[in-house]
């Protein structure tokens, strides 16, 4: 008698079929092979609603092969070891139609070392409900000056001291340098327009949730004092969503993109939203 997790590896074959729920097979035939190794080769064939296992040296006829040690076998039938897992590590492998095996699997009733009772089935209590959360939190010494700066009507950047590159909204480091960015800078707050994303299908807003309204534009604006792909990300007044012109540079001929001056709320709070929009500074 060989034993895993403290089962009969030979009990847990055998009562294969009496764990059978026939009442929810109506309709599968076939048989489904079981090769376990050291615990050997068996053939489970269901008709009519019945399952038979017998041990088998041939599995070619069956409409699906599960191979694995019996350890696994046995861990899987008590809920101790995920079939999932066991198939990712190559534990399990299942040759043939993998369907027609995930439903006869579950067609197994759970197995029970003897002497144990199935626990009487109890009526769950459900209670559905959204949890909403009130909540505070640190923006930290680099994105709360960002903050601080917009409430002052100032952009700031942070300049890596390695490549020279300005971020902004910044960042602690520069990413392509791994080095801890150190100098903050004030940039534009007008600059050129340099890409615009025209929105149709609106993705939430990230800090209140609500959707917004469409189209909207979505634009990248290199404010004064950047350059390349310096840009900063905000939105265009929507008004003048036809009206902008972006910039470019194609085979060394510059093209100016549009000039745009940000908006500022009047009520600003030190929140990205300070700034409403950037619009035409025309
Ligand atoms: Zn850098």
């Amino acid at each position: 008698m060989t034993t895993y997790f403290g089962v009969d590896v030979a009990d847990v074959i055998e009562t294969m079929p009496s764990r059978f729920r026939k009442e929810a097979a109506a309709g599968i035939a076939g048989s489904f092979g079981y090769d376990l190794g050291e615990a050997g080769r068996w053939r489970l064939a269901v008709r009519d609603g019945d399952a038979a296992l017998a041990p088998a040296e041939d599995l070619d006829d069956c409409l699906a092969v599960v191979a694995t040690d019996p350890q696994t076998f046995v861990g899987i039938q008590l809920g101790k070891i995920d079939a999932t897992e066991a198939m990712a590590l190559q534990k399990l492998t299942v040759a043939g139609d993998r369907g027609a095996f995930g439903s006869i699997t579950r067609l197994f009733q759970k197995y029970l070392p003897p002497g144990e009772e199935a626990l009487p089935e109890t009526e769950l209590v459900v209670l559905k409900q959204t949890i909403s959360v009130d909540q505070t939190f640190a923006t930290g010494p680099v994105m709360g000056r960002f903050l601080k700066g917009l409430k002052e009507k100032k952009i700031l950047a942070m300049r890596c001291p390695v490549c020279g590159r300005l971020q902004s909204p910044p960042r602690e480091i520069c990413a392509v340098c791994r080095v801890r960015n150190t100098e903050w800078v004030e940039i534009g707050p007008k600059g050129e327009m340099r890409m615009l994303e025209y929105v149709y299908y609106a993705s939430p807003d990230p800090l209140t949730g609500e959707t917004r309204e469409t189209p909207y534009g979505a634009i990248g604006v290199l404010l004064d004092g950047c350059r390349d792909e310096e840009v900063f990300w905000h939105l265009l007044n929507p008004a003048q969503l036809d009206r902008v012109q972006m910039g470019s540079v194609i085979d060394g001929q510059v093209r100016h993109g549009s000039r745009l001056r940000p908006v500022w709320a009047e009520n600003r709070t030190g929140s990205i939203d300070d700034i409403q929009y950037f619009e035409l500074d025309d």
